[in-house]
């Protein structure tokens, strides 16, 4: 239910197993008893079979009904798509697939949308994923669960394309659109909720279920350096991330997000000037945001490296550009990058063009934002050149030449 390669990545667990050690921790104590209790309650109903359902299933479920007329086409199946951001909240399409399901079957519990950001990869994190709270051993949850789960994943998933659901849990097994050939796959927990993942057309409820027609496929946020938080992005975005770029620093922090309470959390929020709590709270957050913002960071509103760099200098344990002095920096540029440089390039040779044009240390993160345009549009004009605010060869040339 994930990419492994991508996975690796990252630090933390895959919903799945995350939500089974969260109820471990919270119901130890009757866990054998529920175990029991859901066993005899399923084993009359379903069969062993590896691809079995994970309740018994309706043959004709009644499934929920679009408030639109449905197109003849149908929205593509969508891949597997992981959180890549902290943007917690509940998008339109969550909400609104929440509510008709309360709505339609009327059992169970709303659940949850949204959470802090430090449970591992979970589309939880990025406002993609909703908890309905229908208990395998209740007959009238597990009979609504049954309902809306057979209608979802019938003839091939046409349900879940329309609706742009991605991945959906519930009693120990998992299906996916993207893996909907192999049906129904062991997986764990969830027995008192179903587990529903969406894909971003589905999130923000632009599938043909919601709007009566196909949409392009949205590829929600990117993030711009490898291994680091997604930057926060509520619109869509119909093309692909670009490449991720190698970090240009790295410091002794790790990367903290929404709900942290590493010990590192205090001494940022002092820098930050807001109230040391302790935790990586929504107030912490929104500075981080606008702290980024103005110094050319990329946008994620977590402690992530480039973030910690920029914020605490001391933390910085490795530099891509070293101790270059601005002279050396744009001799280096005019010799090494002969691509020109535009708003929003990252990476090593935007950070050695910061150094080169002396920005302050706060702003040399390897992002080209918009301090850093201006001073490119400053030191063009200084130079004689076309201010055009994205830095060519001829510019580098020209800079060194002067250096
Ligand atoms: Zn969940």
């Amino acid at each position: 239910m994930w990419d492994a390669g991508w996975w690796s990545r990252r630090v933390g667990k895959p919903d799945g197993s995350r939500e089974i050690i969260m109820r471990r921790l919270g119901l130890a104590c009757v866990a054998a008893l529920l175990c029991a209790t859901t066993l005899t309650v399923i084993s009359g109903t379903t069969s062993t079979a590896a691809s079995s359902t994970p309740v018994a299933f309706p043959s004709k479920p009644k499934g929920l009904k679009a408030p639109v007329t449905l197109p003849k086409d149908v929205d593509p199946a969508s891949a597997y798509v992981p959180q890549v951001a902290c943007q917690p909240g509940t998008p339109r399409g969550v909400a609104l697939t929440r509510d008709l399901v309360m709505r339609t079957y009327g059992v169970g519990g709303a659940g949850n949308t949204a959470r802090s950001c430090t449970e591992g990869v979970s589309e939880h994190a990025d406002g993609r994923a909703w908890d309905w709270m229908v208990d395998v051993t209740k007959p009238s949850e597990r009979a609504a669960a049954a309902d809306f789960l057979a209608w979802l994943t019938k003839d091939g998933g046409t349900n879940a394309r329309r609706l742009g659901v991605m991945y959906v849990i519930y009693n120990e097994k998992i299906w996916a659109i993207y893996r909907a050939k192999e049906g129904w796959r062991p997986s764990s927990g969830h027995r008192d909720h179903v587990h529903v993942s969406f894909s971003w057309n589905g999130a923000r409820g632009t599938t043909s279920f919601w709007t009566g027609k196909v949409q392009p496929v949205d590829y929600g946020p990117c993030a711009r350096y490898s291994g680091q938080p997604g930057v926060v992005n509520g619109q869509a975005r119909t093309s692909p991330c670009p490449a991720l770029t190698a970090l240009v620093r790295k410091t002794s922090r790790s990367t903290e997000e929404l709900g942290s309470r590493a010990a590192t959390v205090r001494s940022a929020q002092t820098a930050l000037g807001v109230k040391v709590t302790g935790t990586l709270d929504t107030t912490t957050r929104s500075a981080l945001a606008r702290y980024q913002k103005a110094h050319d960071l990329p946008p994620t509103a977590t402690l992530d490296q480039p973030t910690w760099s920029s914020l605490v200098p001391a933390s910085t344990t490795w530099d891509a550009a070293g101790s270059m002095t601005s002279s050396e920096a744009a001799r280096y540029g005019a010799k090494n990058y002969p691509t020109t440089l535009g708003p929003w390039a990252t990476g090593k040779s935007v950070l050695v063009l910061q150094v080169a044009l002396a920005v302050p240390r706060a702003d040399r993160n390897g992002y080209l934002g918009p301090r850093t345009v201006a001073a490119v549009k400053a030191r063009q004009q200084a130079l004689g050149r076309p201010v055009t605010g994205r830095w060519s060869k001829a510019d580098w040339a020209a800079l060194a030449a002067a250096s």
